[in-house]
C-alpha cells in the first residue's frame, strides 16, 4: 500500500471527548470515527486490525473443535419469552417493532437463537457434544457508552456455545476453552488473567472473565487477586476472610436503649459522636431493586457489593434508593435526612411490595450494637439480634472485598488491581435449554435438556485493549499479530532517485515474502512521516535517508525504539522472519 493511497487522516490533536488512551488514540490516529453515542466507524486500518484479530480467533475457535456459524442480528420477542429473558434483560436490550408490530430485539447475545438451532437439530446424544460459534456485531444499549470500542453500544463479538450431555462434558468444554481463549490473547499480543467472575444476566453459576491487566482508569473492573496461590476473583465476585484481631464487635452497653444522636447522617459522623469504631454500627442501606425495596445490612466499616446483593434477592437490575424513597419508606416525609437514621426494624412495605432485609455476614457476630431505628436524630445503641432487632432470613456474603483482607484460599493479604475484560466463559448448565425445551435423546432412552456452556470475546474491545497496553506519547506499538500493516518504509525525499529505488525494491521484496509493507511515498517533511509512523503504530520502519550512499537504511522498532543501522536486506530479512513466525 502507498501512504499516499492509504485511506487515513490522522488528527493534530486528541479527540476532546475522549477520557481513555485506546479511544484518544484510535481516533486520532484515524482507525474509528463515531457516527453516533456508542456507535462507530471502523476505518480501513481499524478494519484490518479487526479481521486479524477475528482470524486468530477463529483459527483457535477451529483448532479447538468449534464450528463457525452466522446468526441473525434481528431477533424475534417469542424467543426471549421463551427463555424468560423478554422482561427480565434491562433496558439494554433495545427493542423495536416491525411494520406488522411484530416485537423484535437487536441480539446483544445469542443463547436463545442458538438453542432454538440446537432444539431443532440436535436429537441424539449421537450428535453430542457440539461447540458452534459466531463473529458478529451484537447491540446493547448501554447506559453510559463510553471509553471508545471499550465500551460502545455496536461492537463485535464472538460468542460460543456449547451443548453436552453431561455436567462432565460440558466441564471438560469449559477447559477447552479457557485453553483456547489463553492461546488467543497470547497470539493477540495480550498478557490475560482468567479470574471467577458473576454470571451477571447471562446466566449460569460458574464463569470466568478474561482480564487484560491495567492501572489506568479503561480498567472498569476491579480484580482482587493473591500472589501467594492462584485466586483471582473480580470484585463482584470475590470473597475474603476478615482479621478478627483488634476488632471490637461487642460493645459496652448494658442494655438496649435509645439515645439521642442529632446530625449524625454518616457512619462516620455516629462512631464520632458515640466515640466508638465503626465495626460497633450495623449499616443500613436502601436499595431498589427490580422495583422492590431491599434494605441491606452490613458492619459499619464494610462496604456493599451491588451485584452480590442483587444476587441475592435474585434481581436483574439495581440501584441505590433516593431520599424521597427512603423518607416515603420510613413514613416521614419532609425528613430529607431519613437515610441517617433508617434501620430494618418496623419497615414492611413500600409501594405495594414487602420490603425485602439482606444481612451481610459481618452483621452476625456483632453483639450490643448501634442501629437506626427510623426515628430522626436519635439511634437503637446495645441491640442485640432476636431480642431487639430480628436477625434477616437471609445472611449471606454481600460484602465489597477490601485490600488486604484475606485470601479466601491460602490466608495471605489479597490484593487489587484493575483489568478491562476482553473474555468471559459461562457453564450454563439448563438455563436456557430447560425452559426453551431444548432436549436430545440420551443413551438411555430418556429426554433431557441439553448441558450449555457460552464463551464470548469482544474482539473489538480486544483491539482498544491492546492499544491500552502497547502505546506511548507519540502513538500506538501495535503487537506485529495485530498491527494493519507490519512495516512502513519511509524515503527521506521522495525526490532523491537513489532514496527512492531503494525503497521501491525493498517494498516489493517485503510484499513478495508475504509483509504487510506500505510504502511512504508522499512528498512530506520526514519529520511529519515519522510523526504519523509512531502514531498509526507500525511495529517496524525502514528509513531509506542519505545513509544509503553507504548502502545502510535506518531500522526502527516500535515496541522498544531501538534503532539501528544495517543494510536494507538485513532489514528486510528481520522483518520477514519475525512475520514467517506469526504463521
Ligand atoms: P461488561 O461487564 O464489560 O459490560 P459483559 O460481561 O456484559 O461486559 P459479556 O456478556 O460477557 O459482557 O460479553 C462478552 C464479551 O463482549 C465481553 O467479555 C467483552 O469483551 C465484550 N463486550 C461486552 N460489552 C461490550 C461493549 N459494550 N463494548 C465492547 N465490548 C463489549
Ligand atoms: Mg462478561
Amino acid at each position: 500500500m502507498k501512504m499516499s493511497k492509504l485511506f487515513v487522516q490522522t488528527l493534530r490533536e486528541f479527540p476532546s471527548d475522549a477520557e481513555v488512551v485506546s479511544h484518544k488514540m484510535l481516533v486520532r490516529a484515524g482507525y474509528i470515527r463515531k457516527l453516533t453515542s456508542g456507535v462507530y466507524n471502523y476505518l480501513p486500518l481499524m478494519w484490518r486490525v479487526l479481521k486479524k484479530i477475528e482470524n486468530i480467533v477463529r483459527e483457535e475457535m477451529d483448532a479447538a473443535g468449534a464450528q463457525e456459524l452466522l446468526m441473525p442480528f434481528v431477533q424475534p420477542k417469542e424467543l426471549w419469552e421463551e427463555s424468560g429473558r423478554w422482561e427480565v434483560y434491562g433496558r439494554e436490550l433495545m427493542r423495536l417493532k416491525d411494520r406488522h408490530d411484530r416485537e423484535m430485539c437487536l441480539g446483544p447475545t445469542h443463547e436463545e437463537i442458538i438453542t432454538s438451532i440446537a432444539r431443532d437439530g440436535l436429537k441424539s446424544y449421537k450428535q453430542l457434544p457440539v461447540n458452534l460459534y459466531q463473529i458478529q456485531s451484537k447491540f446493547r444499549d448501554e447506559v453510559r457508552p463510553r471509553f471508545g470500542l471499550l465500551r460502545g453500544r455496536e461492537f463485535i463479538m464472538k460468542d460460543a456455545y456449547s451443548f453436552d450431555t453431561t455436567q462432565e462434558g460440558l466441564e471438560k468444554e469449559y477447559q477447552n476453552m479457557a485453553q483456547a481463549y489463553t492461546k488467543i490473547f497470547k497470539r493477540c499480543g495480550l498478557n490475560t488473567k482468567m479470574v471467577q467472575s458473576d454470571s451477571g444476566a447471562i446466566g449460569g453459576s460458574v464463569s470466568h472473565e478474561f482480564m487484560v491487566i491495567t492501572d489506568t482508569d479503561a480498567g472498569e473492573n476491579d480484580v482482587f487477586y493473591c500472589e501467594s496461590c492462584d485466586y483471582s476473583a473480580n470484585s463482584n465476585h470475590a470473597v475474603s476472610n476478615l482479621p478478627i484481631e483488634g476488632v471490637n464487635v461487642t460493645g459496652d452497653w448494658n442494655s438496649a436503649k435509645v439515645v439521642d444522636t442529632p446530625n449524625t447522617l454518616s457512619i462516620e459522623e455516629l462512631c464520632s459522636f458515640l466515640n466508638i469504631p465503626a465495626t460497633l454500627i450495623v449499616k443500613t442501606l436502601v436499595y431498589i431493586v427490580d422495583k422492590k425495596p431491599v434494605l441491606a445490612l452490613i458492619r459499619g466499616d464494610k462496604q456493599v457489593e451491588e451485584t452480590k446483593l442483587m444476587n441475592a434477592v435474585e434481581g436483574s437490575d439495581i440501584r441505590i434508593a433516593t431520599a424521597g424513597e427512603i423518607e416515603e419508606m420510613m413514613g416521614v416525609n419532609g425528613f430529607d435526612a431519613a437515610k441517617g437514621f433508617i434501620g430494618p426494624n418496623g419497615l414492611k412495605e413500600y409501594n405495594g411490595y414487602p420490603i425485602t432485609v439482606i444481612a451481610d455476614n459481618t452483621v452476625k457476630e456483632m453483639k450490643n450494637f448501634v442501629i437506626g431505628i427510623n426515628q430522626k436524630d436519635k439511634h437503637g445503641v446495645g441491640y442485640n439480634w432476636g431480642t431487639d432487632v430480628e436477625l434477616p432470613q437471609i445472611v449471606t456474603d454481600i460484602r465489597l472485598v477490601e485490600a488486604g483482607e484475606f485470601c479466601p484460599q491460602c490466608g495471605k493479604p489479597l490484593k487489587v488491581t484493575r483489568g478491562i475484560e476482553v473474555g468471559n466463559i459461562f457453564q450454563l448448565g439448563t438455563k436456557y435449554s430447560k425452559p426453551m425445551n431444548a432436549v436430545f435423546t440420551d443413551i438411555d432412552g430418556k429426554t433431557k435438556p441439553y448441558i450449555m456452556g457460552c464463551y464470548g470475546i469482544g474482539i473489538s474491545r480486544t483491539a482498544a485493549a491492546a492499544v491500552e497496553a502497547h502505546y506511548d506519547d507519540h502513538g500506538i506499538k501495535w503487537p506485529l499479530a495485530i498491527a494493519p500493516y507490519h512495516v512502513i518504509i519511509i524515503p527521506v525525499s521522495t525526490k532523491d532517485e537513489e532514496q527512492m529505488k531503494v525503497a521501491e525494491d525493498l517494498y516489493k521484496t517485503l510484499i513478495k515474502h508475504g509483509v504487510e509493507a506500505v510504502l511512504d511515498d508522499r512528498d512530506e517533511r520526514p519529520g511529519v512521516k515519522f510523526k504519523d509512523a509512531d502514531l498509526i503504530g507500525f511495529p517496524y520502519r525502514i528509513t531509506v535517508g542519505k545513509g544509503i550512499s553507504e548502502g545502510l537504511v535506518e531500522f526502527k522498532v516500535r515496541e522498544t525504539e531501538e534503532t539501528s543501522n544495517i543494510k536494507p536486506e538485513e532489514a528486510a530479512e528481520i522483518v520477514v522472519t519475525a512475520v514467517h513466525k506469526l504463521k
